[in-house]
């Protein structure tokens, strides 16, 4: 059976992380997607808040699972005898990290390999970070998370920002 982890921090996730999760789970018998927490990070998002949504996101998707982990994400692979990371690529921007980062996990785990799939053309642009800008300054969610995505991010933010001249 080949299965493949799918590592992100999905801060929230996107319908370009969902384009890209129903491709790979076309191309592998089992998806795993990892949330990777970083205790260096400081997500908009809890763990939990996270998992609840990628798992909502997901439910048709049979051979899909989510876990999370804090750690190494080649511990994790080993520990769950996986041998294959999938990541996006959107634009030649992401290649320069994306590569350094495969070729540190061949250096601590020869035998895991990653395999990198591009979303829709359309998704291209898309990234969390873009989302949470855009729901800061209450714009249209649509285009870019599903609906149920877009009313959690709006409960993060209602009665912050407001746009305007400083
Ligand atoms: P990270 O913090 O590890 O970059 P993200 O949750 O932002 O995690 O992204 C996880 C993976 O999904 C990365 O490989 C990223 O390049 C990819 N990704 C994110 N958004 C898109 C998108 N719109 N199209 C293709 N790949 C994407």
């Amino acid at each position: 059976m080949k299965k493949a982890i799918y590592p992100g921090s999905f801060d929230p996730i996107t319908n370009g992380h969902l384009d890209l999760i129903e491709r790979a789970s076309r191309i592998f018998d089992h998806l795993i997607i990892t949330i990777l927490h970083n205790h260096r990070k400081n997500p908009l998002f809890s763990l939990e808040e996270r998992i609840k949504m990628i798992e909502k996101a997901v439910s048709h998707l049979d051979n899909v699972e989510v876990q999370s982990y804090s750690g190494l994400l080649v511990d994790f692979a080993k520990e769950k005898d996986c041998h294959i990371i999938v990541r996006g690529l959107r634009a030649v921007t992401d290649f320069e990290y994306e590569i350094q980062m495969s070729q540190t996990n061949r250096l601590l785990a020869p035998d895991l390999d990653t395999v990198f799939v591009t979303t829709d053309m359309k998704y291209g642009y898309l990234s969390s970070s873009t989302v949470r800008e855009v729901a800061y300054f209450q714009g249209d969610l649509a285009p870019f998370v599903p609906a149920f995505v877009a009313d959690e991010l709006k409960k993060k933010y209602s009665g912050t920002a407001a746009s305007g001249t400083d």
